[in-house]
């Protein structure tokens, strides 16, 4: 908030943010300026490596020079941490103010079982070989494993049934700046250090990506090019939107990341009910949207399924999922993910029993399947459960 405006003369004016511009468009702002284009550079290394939150802070420019971006209007406007919400796992939940003064949330998940949602053996084996000799030169300090959730919009338009993002109704499109942005306060938080911990970024938390296509891959794109995080540990999960996945198929493979798919039912008739998006892109033109995906070697697409008690989560639920799953055709596997309860939402949370029967089904029915195991439930952080509050 400090940042938010600030005075120039006798007015006040909003300030313009400079996290979430790339190089190209800091070179045409500093040029503009009548300053040496490599100053771009600077600026860069010093918002998305350095992880600097004020100008002040970029000390590799003259004061001279600092003083001129803060005179043209500029801050560096990175979402700030307003508020810490801490699981007894280890997860912790932010709130994340935007320099508008909204709030969206991201999630921190040590050691979480989310790698499944990444493709570990892949993304191990590339970067281990990259980063092996820099590690014996590097401090002694444990390395860290983790998962960070990450928000693409204020609330969410999709409207599915049993998720509490919903009842938020839409307020906005993050930008590039505050998609990425989320993921360096976090990294800033826990001195992340780039290429010995190993973070995996899964864009699961509040909205809908490819409703946001854009600015979710600008954010991609400064995460990978400027940040040095790798896309193969990201995923992506998009309720169905198939003109985003016609996108995201033609993406380049070294920025783009996996792709999960919100299934949450087996046929149409259940889709349609949970998630009313089902009716404009029904399974069938989803499963074609996918199979167009150029998937690198080994590489498999997810498959969530919400499992709603006594809706989504029978012993028939499980066989047709399977048959569906194995018509495709297509390298993947299932996340099962047992409904989180929210409050005004009245579907049934399954039996742990069930929940267990249901993936052996799928496993036997020759389907890969995993269970997500619930994040920070208590602090309202695990799937479904964010709702940019206070609550728990
Ligand atoms: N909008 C995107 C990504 C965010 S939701 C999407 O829908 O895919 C991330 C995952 O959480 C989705 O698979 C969604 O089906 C699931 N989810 C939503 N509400 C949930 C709840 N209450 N309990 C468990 N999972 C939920
Ligand atoms: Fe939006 Fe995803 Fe929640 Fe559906 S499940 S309402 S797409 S955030």
């Amino acid at each position: 908030m400090t940042e938010k405006l600030i005075a120039i003369g006798e007015e006040a004016q909003v300030a313009k943010p400079l996290f979430g511009l790339d190089r190209a468009a800091l070179r045409a702002l500093v040029s503009g300026w009548g300053v040496s284009g490599w100053r771009a550079g600077q600026l860069a290394q010093a918002m998305y490596q350095q992880r600097i939150e004020g100008i002040s802070e970029i000390t590799t420019l003259s004061l001279a020079l600092r003083q001129k971006i803060e005179a043209e209007g500029y801050v560096v406007g990175r979402p700030r941490i307003q508020q810490v919400f801490s699981s007894t796992d280890g997860t912790e939940r932010y709130l994340m103010e935007c320099a508008d003064g909204r709030t969206v949330e991201t999630v921190w998940m040590p050691e979480g079982d989310e790698a499944s949602d990444a493709d570990e053996e892949d993304a191990d084996s590339a970067d281990d070989l990259a980063t092996s000799n820099q590690n014996q030169e590097k401090s002694s300090q444990k390395t860290q494993r983790a998962t960070i959730c990450v928000s693409s919009q204020v609330g969410c338009a999709v409207d599915c049934q049993f998720c509490l993002t919903a009842r938020l109704g839409f307020e906005r499109n993050l930008t590039a700046g505050e998609i990425a942005g989320q993921v360096l306060a976090v990294l800033a938080r826990h001195r992340v250090e780039v290429g010995r911990d190993r973070v995996n970024l899964v864009f699961m938390g509040m909205g809908e990506p490819f409703l946001n296509y854009a600015n979710f891959m600008a954010a991609v794109r400064l995460l990978v090019e400027e940040a040095g995080l790798s896309p193969r540990r990201m995923t992506v999960s998009t309720s169905g939107i198939v003109t985003g996945i016609e996108q995201f198929a033609a993406e380049p493979l070294e920025l783009r990341p996996h792709l999960a798919l919100s299934l949450n039912a087996p046929n149409d008739r259940v889709r349609g009910e949970i998630m009313p998006i089902n009716r404009k892109w029904p399974i069938e033109t989803l499963i074609a949207a996918l199979q167009r995906i150029p998937l690198r070697p080994k590489e498999r697409i997810t498959f969530e399924y919400v499992l709603l008690g006594g809706v989504t989560d029978r012993a028939e639920d499980a066989r047709e999922l399977a048959r569906l799953v194995r018509r495709t055709g297509l390298s993947a596997k299932v996340n099962l993910i047992a409904w989180n309860a929210g409050p005004g939402i009245s579907f049934a949370s399954p039996e742990p029993r069930s929940v267990e029967k249901f993936k052996q089904s799928l496993v036997q029915q020759g389907v890969s399947a995993y269970l997500r195991r619930p994040r920070g439930r208590d602090i309202y952080a695990a799937c479904g459960q964010l709702k940019r509050t206070v609550e728990g």
